[in-house]
């Protein structure tokens, strides 16, 4: 049986939901006793909580306020002393942008094999599956079991439900905080917003938005429905909503359970980055626009009518 690091991040304090999937995962498919956690950051004792609640049997934490903005210098060095150390054979992750960056500088270091943005997995088989040319083929790839291999998961594209939790074993890890990288400033997003990779359900606005004031239409229907709101890049080009929002192949990639494209026609670039989305819902008032093609379920409607009319009935149902 392989030995088995999951690399966990932590946000505003709180172990991210996608790293949480993670350590479900590898706790589902291997010996409990095989699996290891590591975190980084600072002021990690609720994500430890969470962690240890899941019970994998080690985790190594560095909880230093010089690693509370992620340095890859800083952790690729100590990550390396660690996989060494324990003989470890696969290292799993979330598909954050840290942990891309870090996994290519450390798969590259010590020579190891890297797949990244995967979306399944076959068990501890490992047989993993990655989406590729804009969503137009799916790829299963197999990995040379004779060398570590660093692997990330595209964020809710994991189902496990890991049982029977061991005790966890709580190691301070010994981690150098000198670094060659300085950061000047670091702007944080509203903690009020649900992070767009993370989110279960997304509610994204097109061209046909027309201006940033209607955005608020679909804010106020994605904060009943507990979503994240997304933008096309016509949207974000046009200056409706801010880059961050852009989900597509110069946006984010995005996995949720329930996709909804307002007023969006459906353009490849678009779909590369939301096309794994279990549901797909279109709601366009052009019965001919592409993006239905693509959906599983389609509202031909002006969404300045459909989506308050929406808001109100999931009022409704919720009083
Ligand atoms: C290299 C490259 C990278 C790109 N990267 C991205 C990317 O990351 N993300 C991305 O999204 N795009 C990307 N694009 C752009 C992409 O090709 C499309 O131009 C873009 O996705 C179109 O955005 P849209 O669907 O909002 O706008 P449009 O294509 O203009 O569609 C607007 C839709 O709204 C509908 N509509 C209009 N009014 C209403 C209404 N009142 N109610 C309901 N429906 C209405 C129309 O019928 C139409 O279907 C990229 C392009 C290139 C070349």
């Amino acid at each position: 049986m392989p030995k088995v690091l999951c690399y966990l991040e932590s946000k505003d304090s709180e172990l991210s939901s996608s790293s949480e999937q993670v350590l479900k995962f590898a706790l589902e498919n291997f010996t409990a006793a095989n699996v290891i956690a590591v975190i980084y950051g600072s002021n990690l004792s609720n994500s430890n909580n969470s962690i240890t609640k899941l019970g994998p049997s080690k985790l190594y934490q560095v909880d230093k306020a010089e690693f509370e903005v992620f340095k890859s210098d800083q952790v690729s060095a100590s990550l390396i002393d660690l996989i060494n150390k324990d003989s470890i054979d696969l290292i799993l992750a979330s598909n954050s942008v840290d942990a891309e960056a870090l996994f290519g500088i450390v798969a590259a270091k010590t020579g190891s094999n890297i797949a990244t943005d995967c979306i399944g997995a076959d068990g501890s088989n490992m047989t993993l599956t990655r989406s590729m040319y804009s969503n137009k083929l799916i790829s299963q790839i197999k990995l040379d079991s004779s060398k570590k291999s660093f692997i990330t998961f595209r964020p809710n594209s994991l189902r496990a439900n890991a049982s029977s939790p061991a005790n966890t074993e709580i190691i301070n890890l010994d981690a150098a905080v000198n670094s060659k990288i300085t950061i000047d400033s670091v702007k944080k997003a509203d903690s009020k917003e649900i992070p767009l990779t993370e989110a279960a359900i997304i509610v994204s606005g097109g061209r046909a938005m027309a201006n940033s004031e209607n955005f608020k239409i679909l804010r106020d229907f994605a904060g009943k429905i507990g979503a994240a709101v997304g933008a096309s890049r016509a949207a974000v080009d046009s200056g409706y909503a801010p880059h961050s929002m852009q989900v597509g192949q110069t946006g984010k990639v995005v996995s949720p359970n329930l996709y909804i494209a307002c007023g969006i026609s459906g353009a490849i670039q678009h779909f590369a980055g939301m096309g794994s989305s279990k549901v797909i819902v279109a709601i366009n008032k052009d019965p001919e626009a592409p993006i239905f093609k693509k959906a599983d379920y389609g509202i031909v409607a002006d969404l300045f009518e459909i989506v308050p009319a929406l808001t109100a009935k999931v009022d409704l149902v919720l009083k």
